[in-house]
């Protein structure tokens, strides 16, 4: 029998605001254990959780970058479980009226994938198991920090649409501020449930879901190996049991975890110690004008207007601080095409061979135009462009000195020129020879022996008219 998965996601992603949801505890990655607690966020008996204005925004902010509807009002509920993680025995969440419903994101392909909806949450601490010592230990740092909660509807079909819808999500929200969507470092986490169902039928199969996903490729793996997983029960005539598995990325394999909890199991009610969460219209208007410019605007503009390479332009908005030196760049010096390539080949080079980020650059956007700006006016050569960039990389500096001192400023100087072809041809009277009877091949080693002749200040295309014009 030939199966179709179906899948869909649930995707935590920690908010980038600076201190906790209800709590003043910083809101950071890292650091020594159970050092950002207070009695709020560790749930002793008597504090009152206090809303932290910032995250309801970032989770709105997350709304507007995902296509959703943000609500005016929602609420939160009290989510019940026991579980060493959760000092309070209850995670506050929003389940009767999230922030943001009904979104969505076109994916690779052309199909819209439906967002269900987008709510906020606490996250809960850490445990970390010792075996050697046969112990678990608590980490409650991350308890309290502020998390979106994205629920897709189960539209998605092959591995790659949720793959791309994943990297859209991630990119869209690193725009918008709302998460640096780490997925090593867990700042967003991806829960896939699939299940499978017989090819033309159109029921849906029972669920697994899948959690610890920290890779694109991990999550790419699990749903080959749950769709193979699955198929082979069905084929069987055995029934799919709805239920939480582990992937465990050295063995590519999911291990049952647990069985999945029913609804009702974990006694939602109303958070009674937090008002209704509103938000006016002048408050989302408000919202809505600090949204940057979404990834996706920008390869439209890139691509129709500045008519860059769908290739070129896809590798530019990839990272928000380069895509934002690109457009200072060309604000400055309208050659779009120039300026990307210094900055796909050169400068990404570069930043490659010495793992640093756009953050540690040391020269800025306007000496990335003047560079190309001197190129395009023929006061230097385009290599002389590209290695400007890898000095101003290296040591920083500005381009026109740069240019002065490395004798990058091509010479004009007909005299010189001049001086230096007839040395050349002096000096190599066989080639000469050779290319007067008819051996073409030999301008290029002439040519060059100019270029070396005359150094890094060389103009390439007045060398090559005065060495046509001297050949003949
Ligand atoms: P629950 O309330 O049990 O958590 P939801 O309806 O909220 O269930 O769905 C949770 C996630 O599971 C959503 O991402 C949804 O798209 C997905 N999902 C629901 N039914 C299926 C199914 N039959 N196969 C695959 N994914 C599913
Ligand atoms: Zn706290
Ligand atoms: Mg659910």
């Amino acid at each position: 029998m030939r199966y179709v998965p179906v899948v869909g996601l649930e995707i935590h992603c920690e908010m980038l605001t600076n201190s906790k949801v209800f709590c003043t505890c910083q809101n950071e990655f890292g650091g020594s254990e159970n050092t950002r607690v207070c009695p709020r966020c560790s749930g002793m008996p008597g504090t009152l959780p206090l809303l932290n204005r910032g995250a309801v925004r970032l989770a709105a902010k997350a709304g507007y970058a995902l296509g959703c509807t943000v609500h005016g009002y929602s609420a939160f509920d009290r989510k019940n479980y026991f579980y060493p993680d959760l000092p309070k025995a209850y995670q506050i969440t929003q389940f009767d009226s999230p922030i943001c419903t009904d979104g969505h994101v076109t994916v690779a392909g052309g199909k819209d994938i439906r967002i269900n909806r987008i709510h906020i949450e606490e996250d809960a601490g850490k445990l970390v198991h010792d075996d050697y010592e046969g112990v678990s230990m608590a980490d409650y740092n991350r308890c309290g920090v502020p998390l979106i909660e994205i629920v897709t509807e189960p539209d998605f079909r092959t591995v790659e649409e949720v793959q791309d819808f994943v990297e859209q999500v991630a990119l869209r929200l690193k725009y918008a501020g709302v998460c640096d969507a780490r997925m090593e470092q867990g700042s967003m986490r991806v829960d896939v449930n699939i299940s499978i169902m017989p090819e033309g039928s159109d029921k849906f199969g029972t669920r697994a879901e899948l959690k610890n996903l920290n890779s694109l490729k991990a999550i790419g793996r699990a749903i080959e190996y749950e769709i193979q997983r699955q198929s082979e029960i069905l084929d069987a005539g055995g029934e799919v049991v709805q239920e939480t598995r582990r992937y465990n990325d050295n063995h590519g394999d999911t291990k049952a975890l647990r069985s999945k909890e029913e609804a009702h199991d974990y006694r939602y009610f109303p958070e009674p110690d937090i008002p209704p969460v509103l938000l006016t219209d002048e408050e989302m208007e408000e919202i809505r004008n600090e949204m940057p410019e979404m990834p996706q605007e920008r390869f439209k503009r890139y691509t129709e207007v500045y008519k860059l390479p769908a290739e070129d332009a896809g590798l530019i908005i990839a990272d928000k601080a380069f895509s934002d030196f690109y457009d200072a760049a060309v604000a400055i010096n309208p050659d779009y095409k120039q300026i990307s390539n210094l900055m796909l080949v050169e400068l990404n080079r570069n930043l490659n061979e010495s793992e640093t980020g756009m953050e540690d650059l040391t020269f800025k956007p306007e000496d990335l135009a003047a560079t190309v700006k001197m190129a395009s006016d023929g006061v230097i050569s385009k290599n002389a462009a590209k290695e400007i960039v890898s000095i101003m990389f290296a040591e920083g500096g500005k381009p026109e000195e740069i240019a002065k001192k490395r004798g990058f400023i091509m010479s004009s100087d007909t005299s010189e020129l001049d001086a230096a072809i007839d040395k050349v041809l002096a000096e190599n009277a066989d080639s000469v020879e050779s290319y007067k009877n008819g051996n073409e091949k030999v301008f290029g080693f002439l040519m060059g022996q100019v270029i070396r002749a005359l150094g890094k200040g060389a103009n390439p295309k007045l060398a090559k008219d005065a060495l046509t014009e001297k050949l003949k």
